[in-house]
């Protein structure tokens, strides 16, 4: 299927890895130029060099860390203009509820709110003037089917989402499209980094965590990145016009939810 986007371009943050790189593949094989973000320089422009190569389009490395405003300077001024932007960054780490101070809270409020809101809030103007514009946020399964000892996480990405809602209902007439993804369990480093911590609590071997937390999910089996990256690069597609400020769930059917 032609996504009709061929020639746009986009920035992909936190894409050397995992999900955004997912998104980041499917968008080049789409046709679309790639401004790809992550801090460590290495394996960015590795995974920059590897799309390239797939895929033909022009992919450039920017090395910064997304969650700051020097970090984001840096990755805009390499993009000048852009047409789509999936926002992304790491999550913040597990715990219980009276663990956190409040520069926990402001340091989670950073990466998985504020940070995003900050790269809508300057590329819009420029979609909007040009009366096209796609934005894909990264955000959680948890945000639908909050996750327990994911405090921080719940917190920050229910008020991403709660920006969202209404931001892309003022800017849907202007041709500018906003909607998140919200991941279930996929095969990333994410997911290995979560499954050692059950291993290791549980006394179990890493193949026995992934086993278990596979066979709790209807589909039985994780999410790739391959398939979560089509499904952004839909999101991004001529095709989505119409699809406003939704949450849509990829996560196998784990969570209990019917509408
Ligand atoms: P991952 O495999 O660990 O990859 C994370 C990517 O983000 C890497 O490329 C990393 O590169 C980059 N990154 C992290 N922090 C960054 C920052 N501050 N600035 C720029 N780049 C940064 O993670 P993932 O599984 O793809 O997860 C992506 C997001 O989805 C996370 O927020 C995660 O919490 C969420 N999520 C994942 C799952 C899952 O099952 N995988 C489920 C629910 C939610 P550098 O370290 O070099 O910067």
């Amino acid at each position: 299927m032609d996504l009709g986007i061929s020639g746009k371009k986009a920035i992909v943050c936190a894409g050397s890895k995992g999900l955004g790189r997912g998104c980041a593949g499917k968008l080049a094989e789409a046709g679309v130029e790639i401004i790809l973000n992550a801090r460590g320089a290495e394996a960015l422009e590795k995974a920059a060099a590897e799309i390239a190569a797939a895929t033909g389009v022009k992919v450039t490395p920017v090395a910064a860390d997304i969650t700051t405003p020097e970090g984001r300077e840096k990755v805009l001024a390499a993009a000048g203009a852009v047409d789509i932007l999936v926002n992304n960054a790491g999550g913040p780490p597990p715990g219980v509820w009276s663990d956190w101070n409040r520069d926990d809270f402001i340091k989670a409020l950073d990466g998985n709110m504020l940070a995003p809101i900050a790269m809508m809030q300057a590329v819009m103007p420029g979609m909007i003037e040009r009366g096209w514009g796609r934005v894909v946020n990264i955000t959680s399964a948890a945000v639908r089917a909050p996750i327990a000892q994911l405090g921080l996480s719940n917190t920050a990405r229910t008020g991403l989402t709660g920006f969202v809602a209404g931001t892309s209902r003022q800017v849907a007439g202007k041709g500018v499209v906003i909607n998140n993804l919200l991941p279930g369990i996929h095969a990333t480093d994410r997911a290995v980094s979560l499954d050692s911590a059950v291993a290791k609590a549980q006394g179990i071997s890493i193949e026995e965590a992934e086993a278990k937390r596979a066979a709790s999910i209807p589909a039985g089996r994780y999410g790739t990145p391959e398939e979560f990256g089509a499904a952004c690069a839909f999101l991004c597609s001529q095709y989505a016009g119409f699809i406003v400020g939704q949450n849509l769930m990829l996560d196998g059917g784990a969570a209990n939810i019917s509408i």
